[in-house]
């Protein structure tokens, strides 16, 4: 499997494209064992910090399956798009990676397309996201920051 997954300003389109083409559309459809084997990527539940090793995502098995799913988009953005091991690679690299791991799993968590079409600005939005998109309430939170820093009325 090989993934080209373009930088961040073109992010929420190519999360769009990505789903679209699973013809997954509603947050109830986001079911990251559904969605790793369509990619033909394995999953495994372990007794040790999430992470990508070796072609294979593993998820912390002692944390919430909220916490298991923001996981799966920061490990998923290191399965699709990065190269190389970060044991061995230079530190700002590694930190480069896990910032752009960081912010994909905001917008694959709750991807963009499915948010714009909730009234999400109210103040009793957060926990609405959170339920709906089976996230956090920190987790929902961040994201309302990061999209309402974003153009959402141009996409361009
Ligand atoms: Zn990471």
């Amino acid at each position: 499997m090989k993934t080209i997954v373009p930088h961040n300003t073109h992010l929420e389109d190519w999360i769009e494209a990505f789903y679209k083409e699973m013809k997954i559309s509603n947050p109830h459809e986001l079911d990251l064992l559904d969605i790793s084997h369509r990619l033909g990527l394995k999953v495994e539940f372990l007794n040790i910090g999430s992470r990508y090793y070796d072609g294979v995502i593993i998820l912390d098995n002692r944390i919430s399956p909220q916490e298991q799913w923001q996981d799966f988009g920061h490990e998923l953005c290191h399965a699709l798009r990065h190269e190389g091991n970060q044991l061995t690679m230079s530190p700002l690299f590694a930190e480069l990676q896990e910032m752009q791991a960081k912010i994909f799993a905001y917008k694959f968590c709750v991807p963009l397309f499915m948010l714009k079409r909730l009234n999400y600005l109210k103040t009793k939005a957060i926990s609405e996201i959170a339920t709906l998109f089976n996230v956090t309430n920190e987790f929902a939170h961040e994201r309302i920051n990061i999209g309402i820093n974003l153009p959402l009325h141009n996409d361009t």
